[in-house]
């Protein structure tokens, strides 16, 4: 069995409330959400982080954004506005190491982040 949290997830081995499914991508519910909508959007493939994905991973990558915009529209914030946060590393707070990113938005949020 994997030991990766997400992939665990992708497995259907610890679950979690989806919001969107597709053959490469797998989209849910944070489970500690810091705003109203606070999804999680990732690979259904392994990948660490950012930097672990290459030239060959252009439409991984484009499916992976759109994955983000589709999840938006079905939580009503394509409208009103959302943001999308990949934290990658250390500095950034990065704690689950399978590529995600957040899509957060229902209220509105301060900039520079924190
Ligand atoms: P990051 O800190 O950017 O690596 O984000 C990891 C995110 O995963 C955090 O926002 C956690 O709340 C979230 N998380 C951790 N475990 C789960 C889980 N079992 N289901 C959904 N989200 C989770
Ligand atoms: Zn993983």
């Amino acid at each position: 069995m994997s030991e990766c949290l997400f992939c665990q997830i992708v497995e259907k081995k610890i679950s979690a409330k989806l919001v969107q499914e597709d053959e490469h991508t797998l989209a849910f519910d944070d489970i500690n959400p810091q705003a109203p909508v606070h999804t999680l959007v990732i690979p259904k493939r392994h990948v660490s982080a950012l930097q672990d994905l290459g030239m060959g991973d252009d439409l991984l990558l484009a499916r992976l954004l759109i994955s983000c915009t589709k999840v938006a529209a079905l939580k009503g914030v394509r409208e009103s506005g959302y943001r999308l946060v990949a934290n990658t590393g250390r500095d950034a707070g990065q704690t689950v190491s399978h590529l995600h990113f957040h899509v957060l938005g229902g209220r509105h949020m301060a900039w520079p982040p924190g």
